[in-house]
């Protein structure tokens, strides 16, 4: 009888003590941003400072309404939508705990910047559709890749706001970029202005601007070419030693490349190159990623 107590509370100890070391994986925060406080942060001047005419005119607003027309955008979460949130970011922090920030805030859209996801300040803005589908991939108790990613991607570039001396170190001492503030106007007139990454200062080996402009022909904002900017051209990324390094077209600013790429290194797949090979700037982005560690 003595054998079997002491097996007993032997075994009670020792469940007690693996309760006590499992982790429990819960975000710092997670803030639903309410009209007033939204408006504050989307009406920030450091994104509309940059706005070309056309930046304008493919938003359908002016200088003049800008403001009321943004302020008008901003909705109000219901109680299913932040529980909603609220599941997807508890869900995602025991994968990016280590590396991104854990405190999450979120506005909440309606028919602005042609229903993208993006950020301003230390906040990720969403559009009342893309919430509606977490809604319902909720109801279904089935994660969705897609979502998960794009709010990955969002939240580095918070990230990349708040710490934008780590970010520098990658550019600069890992894939080539050097800053410069002089910057042609013919390199920017008919450029899309990102909120993601209002800084396009950023040359490639010294001599090519990444920029998306707006298509001759562009009805909204998504129309855009992503190209190289050599002071007097524009280039085509498509085969480029650009493409061949960085491993896609599609990365028009260094902020987009390592946000694209924290979405690779959690999704857990690779950045191919037409060869095959892992691109090279994805394997640096690893090292560089590993030191912050
Ligand atoms: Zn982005």
């Amino acid at each position: 009888m003595i054998g079997f107590t002491f097996i007993f509370i032997s075994i009670v100890i020792f469940l007690l003590f693996i309760w006590n070391t499992v982790e429990n994986f819960e975000p710092d925060s997670v803030l639903f941003m309410k009209k007033t406080e939204a408006y504050s942060v989307l009406t920030q001047v450091d994104y509309f400072r940059n706005f070309n005419s056309l930046d304008y005119k493919l938003r359908n607003i002016t200088k003049h309404n800008v403001f009321d027309v943004y302020r008008k955008s901003i909705q109000d979460f219901t109680r299913e939508e932040k529980q909603a949130i609220r599941w997807i970011v508890t869900n995602l922090d025991s994968k990016i705990r280590d590396y991104l920030p854990r405190r999450w805030c979120f506005i909440k859209t309606l028919n602005i910047e042609a229903g993208m996801p993006h950020t301003r300040g230390n906040c990720i803005v969403l559009p009342t559709q893309f919430i509606s589908e977490i809604v319902e991939y909720k109801k279904r108790n089935k994660i969705p890749e897609y979502h998960s990613l794009t709010l990955i991607h969002e939240q580095v570039h918070v990230y990349q706001r708040q710490n934008p001396q780590l970010f520098e170190d990658l550019y600069i001492n890992y894939w080539n970029f050097t800053h410069s503030q002089n910057i042609s106007t013919n390199s920017i007139y008919r450029n899309r202005t990102n909120p993601d990454g209002t800084d396009i200062g950023w040359y490639y080996r010294g001599k090519l601007l990444p920029v998306s402009i707006y298509k001759a022909n562009a009805k909204t904002i998504k129309d855009v070419d992503n190209v190289l900017f050599d002071g007097l051209n524009y280039l085509t990324i498509q085969n480029s030693d650009y493409q061949n390094f960085f491993g896609s077209d599609n990365n028009y600013h260094p902020n987009e490349i390592s946000a694209h790429y924290f979405e690779k290194y959690f999704g857990n797949y690779f950045s191919k190159t037409g060869n095959g090979k892992t691109a090279e700037a994805y394997r640096k982005f690893k090292i560089w990623l590993n030191s912050q560690n």
